[in-house]
């Protein structure tokens, strides 16, 4: 592993505030106990800022703010709705550049995938859902020659969205963007663990967003994301997180009948057929790249390709290629224009992968590469690397059954395409897979058998606005991406109207 060169010296780190209100009712407010806490880089290990600590009576101030604003908000045409989307994509487009650091500095992930990634997927979420809303029209039918049916699609009303440290812009993206286009107005928890690069931005379209719209609440699950799902004044949660969070969720929304969707963790397989290794070209190349994508955003990823299945016949030849460029891989200051892998998001995050390393080697995988933290200098002693690991093993081990959310990719090998098949489905999750192949049966039948709620075929990690995501089995319920996400912040009306004149012939 290369270490860190002296590039990141001279690199430009925003400027914070020396703490961030709650963002309620479209301006600042304080916490209602007067409390904040740090926020932690992980660059470093160093707290740049706070944040106000929430608590229920922040929620519920959020909450009156959103009713009110609902009031106004769910009346406005759908172009008027478009219009505050599209200002809101091009400010963050304006500003890509600040806010790819701010998340740096808030997450540890490297700038080069801020920049080509995260923001400009924010941006083209928010154009997605500004245009869906106003493609998207109510239906009218005829019951009968004088009956005319309506089907209308109501907001849902004020909605509470609890959001992860992973992605934290693009996954408060995915809900904000489509609750407003559909009307709700919304009451965001952003992960404790990074909460400021949202105040930033909420900084900067703070004035394109009709006030009580959008409201922040910033703090712990326990303390603020709790009350929020817990409310009897909101018409939905949406969460993602992990799935023993997901289930205290809905066990709180229950108490009210609240629909909730639950967007949780993975541990999704990437299979590698025979046929990837028929011609040493630049498919090849792909397929090996494909392999090493666990490591991208530092493997906290959801979908994160944790598992790599690979035909027996190609497995020591491939994987000794897949080593390699994964050994290549550049750590260092995540704002270094050359860095490929920053840091783990938090210190708890740190200790928990290096606590699967090592449960990793005790259950007896062996560790192709990596398997122990990074030993970065110049001021990154502190931070939380950890070097990309390959275990290999088998699928029972706890290292391919469990979610470790780091750079960590367990091997197994298979024999045929059900064996394939069959180790894929073994895991309680069903989020995302990969499969790689030259074989146009295979191509289609595997990710047919796969129980997983997105397949990337001969690619991996694509995340476009238009391509609906979401889990099957533990990974969760409901979708997000894709105009069918407006129907989860809507409900529907029916309007039975008659133009008929004559008695209904009943009394
Ligand atoms: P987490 O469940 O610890 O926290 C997620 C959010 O829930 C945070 O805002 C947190 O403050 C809040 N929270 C925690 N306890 C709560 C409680 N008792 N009541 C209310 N809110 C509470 O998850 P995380 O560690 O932030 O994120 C990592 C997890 O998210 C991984 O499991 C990952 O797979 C999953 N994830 C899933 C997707 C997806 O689309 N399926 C995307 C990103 C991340």
């Amino acid at each position: 592993m290369e270490t860190l060169e002296k590039t990141h010296k001279t690199v430009d780190r925003p400027t914070f505030k020396a703490q961030y209100d709650h963002f309620i009712g479209g301006e600042w407010v304080k916490p209602a106990k007067g409390e904040y806490f740090d926020n932690i880089s992980p660059v470093d290990g160093k707290a740049f800022t706070k944040a106000a600590r929430g608590t229920k009576e922040d929620v519920d101030r959020a909450i009156d703010a959103a009713h009110k604003a609902f009031q106004t908000w769910s009346k406005t045409s759908a172009a008027a709705r478009a219009n505050v989307l599209l200002k809101i994509a091009d400010i963050i487009e304006e500003n890509l550049e600040m806010l790819a650091r701010v998340e740096t500095i808030d997450n540890g992930k490297a700038l080069r995938e801020c920049r080509a990634a995260d923001l400009p997927l924010c941006v083209d979420h928010f154009r997605y859902f500004a245009g869906a809303i106003r493609a998207d029209e109510s239906s009218i039918s005829e019951h009968d020659e004088h009956t005319v049916s309506i089907n209308l699609q109501e907001p849902l009303g004020v909605v509470g969205q609890i959001i992860p440290w992973n992605f934290p812009l693009l996954m408060a993206t995915w809900k904000i963007a489509p609750a407003l286009a559909a009307g709700c107005c919304t009451v965001v928890k952003p992960a404790e663990q990074t909460p400021t690069s949202l105040m930033v931005l909420m900084e900067l379209i703070q004035d394109v967003v009709p006030a009580g719209v959008l409201n922040v609440v910033t703090g712990f699950g326990p303390e603020a994301g709790k009350p929020l799902a817990q409310s009897d004044r909101i018409s939905k949660v949406a969460f993602t997180g992990e799935t023993t969070t997901g289930r205290l969720i809905m066990q709180y929304a229950s108490e009210n009948l609240i629909p909730v969707t639950m967007e949780l963790g993975g541990k999704s397989p990437n299979i590698f057929m025979k046929s990837v290794m028929d011609k040493d070209d630049e498919f090849l190349d792909k397929c090996i790249e494909g392999a090493v994508m666990f490591a991208l955003n530092q493997g906290e990823v959801c979908t994160c390709p944790s598992r790599i299945l690979v035909h027996e016949d190609i497995a020591d030849e491939f994987m000794k290629r897949v080593v390699e460029r994964t050994k290549a891989i550049k750590m260092g200051h995540p704002l270094a224009e050359d860095t490929m892998m920053g840091a783990q998001a938090s210190n708890d995050q740190f200790e928990k992968i290096l606590s699967y390393l090592d449960i990793g080697k005790q259950e007896g995988a062996e560790v192709l590469c990596g398997g122990v933290k990074a030993n970065l200098n110049s001021g990154l002693e502190n931070g939380y690397y950890i070097e990309p690991t390959i275990f290999k093993g088998h699928n029972k081990m706890r290292v391919f059954q469990e979610e470790i959310f780091g750079p960590v990719t367990s091997v197994c090998t298979f024999k045929t395409t059900e064996e394939a098949i069959e180790i894929a489905n073994d895991t309680m999750y069903g989020l995302g897979a990969g499969l790689w192949s030259r074989d146009a049966h295979e191509l289609y039948q595997v990710p047919r058998a796969v129980k997983a709620g997105r397949v990337w075929v001969n690619n991996y990690h694509a995340y476009p606005a238009h391509a609906p995501f979401g889990g099957y089995k533990k990974s969760g319920f409901g979708r997000e991406n894709h105009k069918m996400m407006l129907d989860h912040y809507r409900q529907t009306k029916n309007m039975l109207i008659s133009y008929d004149k004559n008695k209904l012939g009943f009394f």
